[in-house]
């Protein structure tokens, strides 16, 4: 059997320049992170190979000895770190563990209440060709304008004209927190569902720097990938055992077919890594990173360019930065930092005049930074370069902002002593 090097230099050659590429650079898309060594060994490991349809100990295949054990233990440390009686690991993504708590709890043609994808919610909140606005009736709510915050008495006042039957709480483009007993309140004041998607600010809620939404949702879902570190997947949780059985069949076989078990594992080994005091004191430095650079965007250097932040700050691992009244746009302002080796997303901001493949926004995130053990003179370091190379726009002369990027990257080795990633 030939290893990947010898059989598919190919592919082998390119996860090589990948590896390349997020040790050279500065990762800071919001949505991602770094994940443990640990995990992608146990994602890269004989678990692929193996079918398990079913839930530990009532499988449709023979041989799921090991498997149970592995994903009753991401079972098991999944609800200890969230602190909730039931949980799925099984979904294969974020959107996959919505579709199935749409699927578990409401029919087609029902009505469903999300933050509006331009203003910071996800696609799968009810976007117009997403499943979630192809079979259900979508109302969006939105942030108000004066301070980008999610206008709760709208919230309550399109539930109680629209009667829906589950209303989602949870962002994928939001820099502030949000109030889960009050959308608990306006839920259950028409009899809707609440399912909070924590997908973001999972790590954080892990960690205990952000309000858990798990005492307050019917259901929570979320990815395992992005603040929490651990593999590519999603996760559902509830305190409802009549929701906990719908829940499981309808991702399987509702949604599913066989169990990514080595991903589960990977859940597996992250949950046991979320549940660490590093892990706290890595999402401390993710938070004061994110601030560090909300203040930084906000000085008046900045504002001279026209460049603001949405909402004016961050309580999470996020910045939007506002680029309505500038010259530069999305589109530019996300090439300018690529030319310098930082990696970030243009997004749509609130009532953004541009067109969503150009866009006002930037997103920023922290995360992986601090995974790569970034605390706040690293941190400064990056908010400066951004504010800089945003301020030259693209005709400045970037080289120097480019190698202090090369300088921070090189100080804070990626995968440090590990040799071969493909
Ligand atoms: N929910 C939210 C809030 C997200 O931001 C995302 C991903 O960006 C998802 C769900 C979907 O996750 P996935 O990409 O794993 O399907």
């Amino acid at each position: 059997d030939a290893d990947l090097a010898a059989l598919d230099p190919e592919v082998a050659a390119s996860i090589n320049a990948e590896a390349a590429r997020q040790r050279g650079g500065l990762e800071m898309i919001a949505s991602e992170n770094h994940t443990a060594v640990a995990v992608m060994q146990a994602q890269g490991s004989v678990l692929t190979n193996k079918y398990a349809e079913g839930y530990p100990g009532k499988r449709y295949y023979g041989g799921c000895e090991h498997v149970d054990v592995i994903e009753t233990l991401a079972l098991e440390r999944v609800k200890a770190l969230f602190g909730a009686e039931y949980a799925n690991v099984q979904p294969h993504s974020g959107a996959q563990a919505n579709a199935s708590v749409m699927h578990a709890l409401i029919k087609p043609g029902d009505t469903i209440m999300g933050l509006n994808l331009a203003h910071g919610g996800h696609l799968t909140h009810g976007m117009r060709i997403n499943f979630s606005g192809k079979l259900y009736n979508v109302i969006p709510y939105q942030v108000r304008e004066d301070d980008h915050r999610i206008d709760m008495a709208e919230v309550e006042r399109l539930a109680q004209e629209h009667r829906p039957q589950l209303i989602v709480a949870g962002w994928s483009a939001y820099a502030r927190q949000l109030d889960f007993a009050e959308f608990r309140r306006i839920a259950d004041s028409v009899g809707a569902y609440l399912m909070v998607d924590m997908a973001h600010f999972a790590g954080l809620v892990a960690a205990g720097l952000h309000p858990s939404p798990v005492p307050h949702a019917h259901v929570v879902t979320s990815t395992t990938h992005k603040t929490l570190a651990g593999p590519r997947g999603g996760i559902i949780l509830t305190n409802d055992p009549d929701i906990a059985k719908k829940v499981n069949s309808a991702v399987f076989p509702g949604q599913q077919g066989g169990p990514l078990e080595h991903v589960i594992a990977g859940k597996a080994v992250a949950f046991k890594i979320a549940g660490s005091p590093e892990f706290k004191e890595r999402m401390e430095r993710v938070l004061a990173g994110a601030k560090i650079l909300a203040e930084r965007l906000t000085q008046d250097d900045v504002k001279a360019a026209g460049i603001g932040v949405v909402s004016g700050g961050t309580d999470v691992h996020l910045v939007l930065v506002d680029l309505r009244n500038a010259a530069l746009d999305g589109q530019q302002a996300e090439d300018l930092l690529a030319a310098i080796d930082i990696t970030v997303n243009r997004n749509a901001v609130p009532f953004d005049p541009r067109p969503p493949m150009v866009t006002s926004g930037l997103r920023i995130g922290t995360p992986a930074l601090a995974t790569r053990g970034f605390g706040e003179a690293a941190f400064r370091e990056v908010a400066d370069i951004i504010a800089e190379a945003l301020i030259a726009g693209p005709e400045g002369d970037l080289s120097g902002l480019k190698a202090r990027v090369e300088a921070l990257a090189a100080a804070h080795p990626l995968y440090p002593g590990v040799s071969d990633l493909a």
